[in-house]
């Protein structure tokens, strides 16, 4: 019987991924990824050759899970994604539970994940932190209004830039008066966090032509936490 390792993999800085993390992406035949050109990118950064590769991505994981099962019967698995955690706003989560209750061995390394980043660079508090992923295109109001149950907790969320004024708009309507973090490009060259009162971040995206590259929003409400 095989183990599935779950294996975390850079964010954007490619040398931001763990001894532990290349010695079982050396050491595994089978590695189960969303995208094959994005893993091979970093499998040749890291010399990392003659590995077989199965797909494993969204929406198609069930029909994929029965294969994979099947290698783990016999040999090792390790599992990517395009970036960052695997099972964190991506393929991961039902690809364990299966192993869970098939008895196969699951062993997760630990690593990069934007949230996990972006909260700590935030400056917002980190005692209480709820992570809700990418909010629906639709119906993105009552997917926030569901949140204000969460009392004095910080929320994260991973938002597309084109839409993130609008979403940060969306956020004031729901919430009031909120603290507000954009942590734009973790890990890259136009690394940034945008801080402030809502209005203040609002600002300061209106001025820029567009908003590139990827984004986590945080944000927690004033009454919770005045002293930003
Ligand atoms: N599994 C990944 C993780 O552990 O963070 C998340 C994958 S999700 C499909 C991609 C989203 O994560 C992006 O749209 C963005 O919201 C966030 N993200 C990933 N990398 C980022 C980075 N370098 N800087 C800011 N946000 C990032």
């Amino acid at each position: 019987m095989g183990k599935l390792y779950v294996v975390p993999t850079p964010i954007g800085n490619l040398r931001d991924i763990t001894l532990r993390a290349l010695e079982v992406l050396k050491e595994v035949e089978y590695i189960a990824c969303e995208d094959t050109r994005r893993v091979k990118i970093l499998l040749n950064h890291y010399d990392i050759r003659n590995k077989k590769l199965i797909s494993y991505y969204e929406p198609r994981e069930e029909k994929q899970i029965p294969r994979i099962i099947s290698v783990l019967r016999e040999k090792d698995v390790a599992l990517v994604s395009d970036a960052g955690t695997p099972g964190i706003s991506d393929p991961g989560f039902r690809l364990v539970r299966t192993c869970i209750r098939e008895g196969i061995e699951v062993e997760v390394l630990p690593g990069p994940s934007a949230v996990i980043t972006a909260l700590v660079g935030s400056g917002l508090p980190t005692d209480r932190f709820v992570f809700a992923g990418f909010p629906p295109k639709k119906g993105k109001r009552g997917f926030f209004e569901e949140l204000l149950s969460c009392e004095s907790a910080t929320f994260v969320i991973y938002e597309s830039p084109k839409r993130l004024v609008k979403t940060l708009q969306l956020i004031g309507e729901v919430f009031g008066d909120v603290w507000v973090c954009v942590a734009r490009e973790l890990t890259k060259i136009h690394e940034e966090y945008i801080r402030g009162d809502l209005s203040e971040v609002i600002e300061e995206l209106e001025k820029r032509k567009n908003i590139k590259g990827e984004v986590v929003v945080l944000f927690r409400e004033k009454k919770f936490y005045t002293a930003y």
